[in-house]
């Protein structure tokens, strides 16, 4: 597959993706890096993708495209999710070996809210511009670097510390070639922690010293050790691996059938049982990056983070999303390349516990991945509600026609909201014929759900959603997949796509 880019120039300037846009050349688009014009391509079968209306892709169209539409969405959403801050300090000492420590050093935010933020700004009064200079509610100056082709030179990133201008690089060259919408990259760009590292934090140096001294105090303690041993006996010993190292290199070599075994002695699941569903989600993106097989790698992070039976235990304390990445590459041995994707299959997983309602995602801060456990017991609390099967969240607006009919669930209704800008009428058509056919079992017309969608002359109120459950048979969760798959309702941390007006906000 060639090199298509996933977001071109519209007629306005800005960036957007093949999904908010007409079908065809008469999406009006340029190609961002050579000017080029641009055929919106959405196929009822195929994919859809942008490519070169002269046939051939340009060089360099893609990664540009995908710098633009990253900045884009930074100037306009003002906030970027931080990485972990992590200080690996490693020295090889010629006589007692090799020492190596990291710290964790926990920060007071994770996220920059900019109030100001400038494009391809200069940085200070150096040789220096910054992909976005951004500014923080106190005044400070900050960096936001988007790496596609390049990174952040070793100059620039000195200038930058010998500056106390802290600044944060977010990795996207795995994106290139991927055909994204705009939505999707928001979350890679402005939520995901794992793709982003930090180029300058002002504590470095000082954190960095106080890791040195704790080098120089080893060396010393060693140093006497040594002296005290000289008489009788030779060199220390090489440094070993760790317990657990070696813990984790056993386990890995343990056939899968024992590994399923050991993990349904845990669990108490009895030999003829069925192993349970919400341990084999076959999560969209990333599970190949694992290397287990799904019920495997799932079960055991379910274990180690959220099986609890007795409700006693350690894993009551919430966790992040890094650390059941750190644990599971640990655990499975995920390579360096793939870990990018390692940590968004386990995201996508941790999502599915969340909806079963096994996990509460604290939403203290944009992007911020931390988990409580609500249920530890092996299968997912039960629903009030006859079927829906446990999946996802309920829109604000889900009907609650009658006080009777509100349940429990309650909690999981919050975040739904209706976009404020929907696709046009003749793509959300083509989208809900393509969702119908996924729905199986539905007598679900597509185009009358859409005439009903589209024909609203106000917000929808609980009774107009009425109506729009009886065309999915009268199932609330399937509703919602499906408005959301259209683009019409979204989860409200989300970011908007370009579009058009809802029909009630039109003159
Ligand atoms: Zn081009």
């Amino acid at each position: 597959m060639p090199n298509h880019i996933a977001f071109a120039r519209d007629r306005e300037g800005r960036l957007v993706d093949v999904h908010s846009v007409p079908r065809g050349l008469a999406c009006g688009c340029v190609c961002p890096e050579c000017g080029g014009r641009i055929v919106a391509n959405q196929g009822h079968v195929n994919s859809w993708y942008f490519s070169h209306a002269s046939g051939s892709e340009c060089a360099g169209g893609a990664e540009t495209a995908l710098h633009l539409a990253a900045k884009q969405l930074i100037l306009r959403q003002r906030r970027v999710a931080l990485p972990p801050f992590v200080i690996q300090f490693r020295r090889e000492h010629p006589s007692f070996g090799l020492y190596e420590r990291s710290r964790d050093v926990t920060l007071p935010e994770k996220i920059w809210q900019l109030v100001q933020a400038r494009d391809e700004s200069r940085i200070g009064t150096g040789p220096y511009i910054a992909d976005i200079g951004g500014r923080l509610g106190d005044v400070s100056d900050v960096v936001v670097e988007v790496k596609v082709r390049h990174e952040v030179e070793h100059e620039k990133a000195h200038y930058l510390r010998a500056n106390r201008l802290p600044c944060i690089e977010i990795d996207l060259l795995p994106l290139v070639g991927k055909q994204l919408t705009l939505e999707e990259l928001a979350w890679h760009v402005l939520d995901c922690d794992t793709n982003r590292t930090w180029v300058n934090h002002n504590e470095y140096t000082s954190i960095k010293a106080e890791m040195l001294a704790e080098y120089e105090a080893w060396v010393a303690c060693r140093t006497r050790d040594a002296a005290e041993a000289a008489r009788p006996r030779t060199a220390p010993p090489p440094p070993q691996p760790s317990k657990t190292d070696l813990a984790n290199a056993r386990y890995r070599e343990l056939p899968n059938e024992m590994k399923r075994l050991e993990l349904r002695t845990v669990l108490g699941l009895k030999p003829a049982a069925t192993w349970p569903r919400h341990l084999q989600v076959p999560v969209r993106e990333g599970a190949g990056a694992i290397p287990a097989p799904l019920d495997i790698w799932q079960g055991a992070v379910f274990v180690q983070f959220i099986y609890d039976p007795i409700g006693d235990g350690p894993a009551r304390r919430p966790f992040s999303l890094p650390q059941v990445f750190q644990w599971a590459r640990s655990r499975f041995g995920v390579s360096e390349e793939v870990k990018y994707d390692a940590g968004t299959a386990l995201r996508l997983f941790l999502g599915y516990l969340t909806s079963c309602g096994f996990l509460e995602r604290d939403r203290g801060g944009y992007g911020s991945d931390t988990y409580t456990v609500l249920h530890g017991a092996l299968q997912p609390p039960a629903r009030r509600e006859p079927k829906p099967p446990p999946r996802t969240t309920y829109p604000l607006s889900v009907p609650r026609t009658t006080g009777a009919r509100r349940t429990s669930a309650a909690p999981a209704r919050r975040g739904w909201t209706w976009r404020e800008k929907w696709p046009p009428e003749d793509v959300a058509l083509v989208r809900a014929s393509e969702a119908s056919t996924r729905y199986e079992g539905a007598t679900f017309d597509a185009r009358r759900f859409i005439d009903a969608l589209y024909r609203m002359t106000s917000e929808p109120s609980p009774s107009a959603i009425e109506t729009l459950l009886t065309h999915c048979d009268g199932n609330p969760r399937r509703t919602f997949e499906l408005l959301k798959d259209i683009g019409v309702v979204e989860e409200s941390w989300r970011t908007l796509r370009d579009g058009i007006d809802p029909p009630w906000r039109r003159a």
